[in-house]
């Protein structure tokens, strides 16, 4: 048996939850990802408790060993208080906490916290914030999340709310996105946004490798469908990424404009397919920032080296500050 103190990182997605360990340092002794049930707070607490039991048992360590525990939630969270506010994958949370449940069977404190946020603090733990104290974090895949760090500390604003840049206004299409506004980034460039595109092109009469890969059916276009055209040199899906990525680059030479970030990271399902259109994402924001054209200020958008791992090592280490480690 492990005998050494650790703490329990958490984090849920869309359709999986993740399960990690760590210690002192940003360094996984454990990770897990599977599918999870969605229904009510009792189901969620359920698979928690089982999720952390199988985890501690699997590394080895004691339930005694637990100083900490931090979760990673697609849902905006009370930062006082562990409930959930409001989230559209979440609806079902809604005015139900999610910590106290856990702080009562473990008897250690747990912090919960919206995941754009926790991967901001994952990044600035374990990646590009252990050489960077001023930068911005993008988390690409069904939505569009933001985070920005400034002299090393994440933002988090008031009434537990976080930066929400994903959702700025890019395009005149009047595509609705799920904030309620149209046309945003988010909705425009996400996993959805992608398919959408697809869909169109198809549905257009577009001579392109997605009506195959669809069977001839565009509503059944999905964003890895366009990924695949793409990498086969289809020049529909190409120039659909194209696009994707010059909406990005845009909003990445607004966020040299607002904050100045000495990089912009993106983190996410959609990152392992990022080097299709980083150089894209980077020649634009270049472009379209005065301070980058004119070379007073550097930036430069760069993938995570982090992937699946930064919603729980940042919620391991929010546990950690709640205990006044850093
Ligand atoms: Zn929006």
């Amino acid at each position: 048996m492990n005998t050494r103190q650790c703490f329990i990182g958490i984090d849920f997605g869309k359709t999986n939850v993740r399960f990690a360990i760590a210690e002192d340092q940003p360094e996984l002794k454990y990770f897990t990802k599977r599918p999870y049930l969605r229904g009510s707070p009792e189901e969620i607490h359920r698979q928690i408790f089982a999720g952390i039991d199988a985890a501690l048992e699997a590394a080895g360590y004691d339930r005694g060993a637990v100083l900490g525990i931090g979760i990673d939630v697609p849902a905006v969270v009370n930062r006082e208080t562990g409930a959930i506010l409001w989230g559209p994958d979440w609806d079902f949370m809604a005015g139900a906490s999610l910590t106290k449940p856990i702080a009562a069977r473990y008897g250690v404190p747990v912090v919960a916290d919206v995941d754009p946020v926790m991967a901001t603090w994952g990044e600035h733990w374990a990646g590009v914030g252990r050489t960077c104290q001023r930068f911005a974090m993008l988390t690409w895949g069904t939505g569009l999340g933001a985070g920005l760090v400034i002299d090393g500390e994440v933002q988090e604003y008031p009434d537990h709310l976080f930066p929400e840049f994903g959702h700025s206004r890019v395009s005149d299409d009047e595509w609705p996105c799920k904030c309620g506004a149209t046309g945003c980034v988010d909705t425009m460039v996400c996993g959805g946004g992608i398919a959408r595109h697809g869909r169109l092109a198809v549905e257009a009469g577009r001579q392109t490798l997605l009506r195959d890969l669809c069977g001839n059916a565009p509503e059944q276009v999905t964003s890895p469908m366009v990924f695949e055209a793409a990498e086969r040199g289809d020049a529909v899906a190409v120039a659909i990424l194209e696009r994707v990525a010059v909406l990005l680059g845009r909003l990445c030479g607004n966020l040299v404009l607002t904050m100045q970030p000495e990089k912009i990271v993106i983190v996410g399902g959609l990152t392992e397919r990022c080097g299709w259109v980083l150089d894209t994402i980077n020649r634009t924001m270049r472009e379209n920032c005065w301070l980058l054209f004119k070379g007073l200020t550097k930036c430069e958008v760069i993938a995570s080296g982090l992937e699946d791992t930064a919603g729980v090592l940042g919620a391991i280490y929010k546990a950690r500050r709640m205990l006044g480690k850093n």
